[in-house]
């Protein structure tokens, strides 16, 4: 393809884009199609003579969407949105454009130093503690990685590194006896997280090789870790002759979006091994979906943000539901020595002079990859496209259509019970228990929620992902699509409300 054949192809697939998206609400939002579709409308090997644009283009609509799930349909109400916005859009073909495998800073300064930046900007925006700027007091700093999982493993390989530099002294000891002495207190780190921590933190853990206990957390705390809850497990981490080194903490958990208490996680924690000495509890706050609401001040405080200074780390994915598209997971640490220390690893080939000068951040010593790609380009167009204010918006719009959706819901205590939330554009329902004399039996109630939220995705209008939370079976919508508008929630509750009468009485309406 040359450059006059790559415009064309580019002006009319940005055409087909635009439609796409202008279209989007008329499709099925889940794929139907059946395993290995593709297979069969594939040729088994690639094509000996390069064939030409239209070709190609052509197989996108036919043979591709039938197998695409629409992530940003208005009807997306499914596990967390998955952005994507125009300016995000250009980033991405800008980057693919600038294409490098950017690990040092000589590597595309720009590339470094738009990160540090913008960055800088998110942990303003989002009203982080000054702890976690690249110019704050701590050596802070952030940086983007490619998903949530994958910051919560570096947080995690960063705090056994200064675990064990901590705990096992540095000098003094011959090497052999040094490793020795690590590999034994390796066997007895324990991580720590939730029964409702997203599950990349027990993968961490399983990656890692290091032992996984997680603290149940119940209704009756509203879905939220504890100080109680936690210094009961630090304690019998304590009887069992276990060192706990590291904790999950999340700000919207996938389940229901519960926010744990930081206030009484920190206290728990300072009573265990006091704040910043030998042995602490490194604290990873995991905001991968939620973290995007702290653009609006009045979040930060019901969620107590400020505490988070006594953690270590933070991370929260602007793909998810801050207009930037995936994968811009954006990873920050109150001192990113702890990063460097741990995931420097040298090589002659990687040297050069700015980076021996040690003037420069080269962000291959702060992620598990080497090579990165330039993926602040789309937070920059996003956060100057939107503004501060434009993305606040968008936070509050899709906030606000979670609680009409909740009102709907309420006015039908016949129909439905809401079981959390709404709570960062996200309500947990499930079918009402018949009034009565005689409650209801779960079994009944687990059944016909099953009926409500089968039938409803079947309908191919909507897509909606379920839960279960300690026997009860829950409907999870969320609002947070950028595409999402009222009458879209309002096609969502028509549909839910019709089919909950179906199933509670057993006759069609
Ligand atoms: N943490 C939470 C709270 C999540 O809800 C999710 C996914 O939805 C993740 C982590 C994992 O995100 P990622 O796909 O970026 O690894």
């Amino acid at each position: 393809m040359d450059s006059r054949e790559f415009k064309e192809a580019a002006t009319s697939s940005i055409d087909e884009i635009i439609n796409y998206f202008e279209t989007l609400g008329s499709r099925n939002v889940v794929s139907t199609v059946e395993p290995g579709y593709l297979r069969k409308l594939l040729p088994s090997e690639a094509p000996e003579e390069g064939e030409p644009w239209s070709a190609i283009r052509a197989d996108v609509e036919a043979k591709i969407m039938p197998g695409i799930t629409h992530w940003t349909h208005p009807g997306f109400h499914a596990f967390f949105p998955c952005a994507t916005s125009y300016p995000s859009m250009l980033g991405e073909l800008y980057s693919s454009a600038l294409s490098g495998a950017c690990f040092n800073w000589i590597c595309s300064p720009a590339v470094t130093e738009l990160e540090t930046i913008v960055l800088d900007w998110l942990a303003r925006a989002l009203g982080l503690p000054a702890c976690y700027l690249s110019t704050g007091p701590t050596r802070g700093g952030g940086v983007i990685q490619g998903s949530a999982s994958e910051a919560v493993l570096t947080a995690m390989v960063a705090a056994r590194d200064k675990y064990l530099r901590e705990t096992v002294p540095e000098s003094g000891l011959a090497e052999e006896e040094r490793e020795e002495r690590v590999m034994v207190k390796r066997s007895r780190m324990v991580a720590l997280a939730t029964t409702l921590t997203h599950s990349s933190a027990r993968k961490a853990a399983l990656i890692l090789g290091v032992r996984f206990r997680a603290i149940p957390v119940r209704e009756e705390d509203g879905y939220r870790l504890r100080k109680e809850a936690l210094a009961a497990a630090l304690a019998e981490c304590r009887a069992q002759g276990l060192e706990p080194f590291f904790l999950v903490a999340t700000m919207g958990t996938t389940d229901v979006c519960s926010v744990d208490d930081f206030e009484g996680i920190s206290e728990a924690l300072a009573e265990h091994v006091a704040p910043d000495q030998p042995g602490e509890v490194w604290v990873h706050v995991d905001a991968a979906y939620a973290g995007a609401a702290l653009v609006c001040p009045e979040v930060r405080q019901s969620a107590r943000i400020d505490l988070i200074e006594r953690f270590h780390s933070f991370d929260m994915n602007m793909h998810k539901w801050l207009l930037v598209n995936f994968d811009a997971s954006c990873f920050f640490v109150r001192n990113r020595d702890w990063l460097t220390k741990a995931l420097s690893v040298n090589q002659a080939v990687y040297g050069n002079k700015a980076s021996d000068g040690g003037l420069v951040t080269d962000y291959r010593e702060w992620q598990i990859p080497l090579g990165r790609r330039f993926r602040s380009l789309k937070i920059w167009f996003v956060m100057r496209s939107y503004g501060i204010k434009g993305m606040q918006q968008h936070i509050r719009r899709t906030s606000q259509l979670g609680e009409e959706f909740a009102a709907a819901l309420r006015a039908r205590p016949d129909l439905f019970e809401i079981v959390t939330g709404p709570s960062f554009a996200l309500t947990v329902f499930r079918v009402a228990a018949k009034s009565g004399e005689e409650p209801t039996p779960e079994e009944e109630r687990n059944a016909l929620t099953k009926a409500l939220y089968e039938r409803a995705n079947a309908s191919g209008k909507i897509w909606l992902t379920s839960t279960n939370l300690d026997g009860k079976f829950a409907i999870r919508l969320m609002t947070g699509v950028r595409t999402t508008e009222r009458q879209h929630v309002e096609t969502a509750v028509k549909l839910l409300t019709e089919i909950a009468q179906e199933v509670i009485t057993g006759k069609p309406v």
